[in-house]
């Protein structure tokens, strides 16, 4: 473009390469005129080309230049004016101020968009966990209130089966009491000699009835955590004693010998569960009678070891019968196991007695061990723990009968004359006033069919003792006890013992708040009926 069209001239940058041509208005010699020119902005300094009428510029950043030239005149001067030519090379359009201002907004909106997304990337794994959380908080409450309705129902199915075995057992009790105690009237009396093994197999079969009655209650009473020890002083050589004394009669049936041993070193009085030593040594009697039929059956009693405050009393069982096979004897103390396998048939027995015991005895802290040997006979160990009474303690012995220290009128005689039968059940009533009239024969016995006649008769009549059925209608057992207790004068203090064939400790508790002197379990062998009338009548 000639510079007189235009003082200025603007090229993309794309077309980077511009070329200046210039001439002097000097006519004269064109060619031997000399130039100078710089591009301000670009070249720092002057440049001379000589004659040359032209510069060439390429690759030039975008921005305003200045483009002077000048010329000299003849004379070599220089024409200090010269002449000038505004250049402008455009940026790209990346390099616009629009394409920055919107770089600018890009970036901000980037970083904006960036923020966003982060933070609702954050909020949604906020509202995620938040979510798993209340989910896993519902799912645990939900299992939490699961296993409470579980706990409870066990609880609740654990009760019921507590209550159904206390409510069969007495369902069964009652008439074995009226089976065991007319077989053995019958026996007692005239019978034809044929009829001898029928009794004998009536009173066996009642007997291993009334026994797994028993144990199963004992081992479901264990089992439920339900059984709780006692802590009361006793007297060792008592319960013993008591032990031999309820089974005397087996061993003079099988003429067996039982020798009682005890240690002088044993004390008069320990503290422990006299129930549960009576029942263990019940046990282990039990057997070596049932298991011996010649030669004798040996108890011995010692002191393993004194310590300061407790003594370990070793009780030993041995017989001389049957024995028990080295690879049977680790097994006895299983439940439902026995020596072998025709026991049951030969001897009768569930198998669980040993069982039973071993459980007793390492709940009481103590042990259990079995020494034998086929053909020859057995000997069980027992270890338990007791506390040292304290001086001057009162000793009670709660086995069998479970009866309290005497706090009632000291009878005048041990042998009652004049009994008071409180029971409703007929056939009981034959039973037990069999039992009397054979234990104490000349015995007066009246009979009270409910608790109230009870305590009217009481009131009328003197008697020695009242047996007590705790079950009766119209008024029961508890009620007509507390009743003749509340009495005047000396008619209160008149020993009651009760009758019951529930034997849960809950019962036996009740009968004593209520204020009797001791309990019988129904149905009851004669020894144990003697042994409580005993006990209530000697105080
Ligand atoms: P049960 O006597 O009811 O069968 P136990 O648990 O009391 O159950 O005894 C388990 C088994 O151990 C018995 O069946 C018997 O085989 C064996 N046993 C226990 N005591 C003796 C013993 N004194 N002599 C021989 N065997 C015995």
């Amino acid at each position: 473009i000639p510079a007189y069209l235009a003082s200025e001239v603007s090229i993309p940058h794309s077309t980077n390469m511009i070329t200046f041509e210039f001439a002097t208005l000097e006519f004269a010699s064109p060619s031997s005129h000399q130039y100078q020119y710089k591009l301000d902005g670009f070249d720092p300094d002057w440049i001379s080309s000589g004659t040359e009428h032209s510069a060439v510029y390429t690759n030039l950043d975008p921005g305003t230049y200045t483009f002077r030239v000048r010329g000299d005149n003849r004379d070599g001067i220089w024409d200090t004016k010269g002449t000038s030519f505004k250049l402008i090379v455009l940026p790209p359009w990346w390099r616009t101020w629009w394409a920055y201002a919107f770089y600018a907004i890009a970036l901000v909106g980037g970083v904006f968009a960036f923020i966003r997304i982060r933070t609702s990337g954050l909020n949604r794994q906020k509202e995620l966990l938040e979510r798993t959380v209340a989910e896993r908080t519902t799912e645990l409450s939900r299992k939490k209130d699961e296993a409470d309705a579980q706990r409870k129902r066990a609880e609740q199915s654990e009760q019921v089966k507590q209550q159904f075995l206390a409510n069969m057992s007495h369902e069964i009790r009652t008439p074995m009491n009226a089976i065991m105690g007319m077989s053995t009237s019958l026996k007692r009396n005239e019978h034809l000699p044929a009829q001898e093994s029928y009794l004998d197999a009536i009173a066996q079969s009642s007997e291993n009835l009334l026994v797994i009655v028993n144990d199963i209650l004992d081992l479901s009473k264990i089992e439920a955590g339900k059984l709780e020890l006692e802590q009361v002083p006793l007297d060792p050589r008592e319960v013993l004693r008591s032990v031999v004394d309820v089974l005397r009669h087996r061993t003079e049936e099988k003429g067996l010998l039982v020798r009682m041993e005890v240690d002088p070193a044993v004390p008069a009085r320990v503290i422990g569960d006299p129930t549960r030593l009576h029942q263990v040594l019940m046990n282990l009697v039990g057997n070596a009678i049932k298991f011996t039929e010649r030669g004798s059956v040996r108890i011995t009693l010692q002191v393993k070891e004194q310590l300061s405050e407790a003594v370990m009393l070793r009780f030993v069982v041995t017989d001389t019968g049957i024995g028990i096979a080295p690879e049977n004897l680790a097994r006895v103390f299983d439940e439902f196991a026995q020596g072998d396998s025709d026991h049951t048939r030969k001897y009768g027995g569930t198998g669980l007695g040993l069982s039973i015991s071993k459980r007793l005895v390492y709940m009481q802290g103590g042990t259990i061990t079995a020494q034998s040997e086929l053909g020859k006979g057995s000997a069980f160990t027992v270890v338990i723990p007791y506390g040292i009474a304290a001086q001057g303690t009162r000793t009670t012995v709660q086995a069998p009968d479970n009866t309290q220290p005497a706090t009632r009128r000291p009878a005048t005689h041990s042998t009652p004359w004049r009994i008071l039968l409180a029971e409703d059940n007929r056939f009981n009533v034959v039973v037990a006033q069999d039992e009397l009239n054979h234990t104490y024969p000349g015995v007066h016995i009246d009979v009270a069919p409910n608790g109230s006649i009870a305590v009217d008769m009481v009131q009328a009549n003197t008697y020695d003792l009242v047996l007590m059925d705790v079950q009766m209608p119209v008024m029961d057992g508890y009620e007509a006890t507390r009743a003749i207790r509340a009495l005047p004068g000396d008619t209160s203090r008149i020993p009651i013992l009760a009758m019951t064939a529930n034997v849960m400790k809950a019962e036996v508790d009740r009968c004593l708040e209520a204020g009797m002197d001791g309990f019988i379990p129904k149905p009851f062998r004669r020894e144990e009926l003697v042994e409580a009338i005993r006990k209530v009548c000697e105080r």
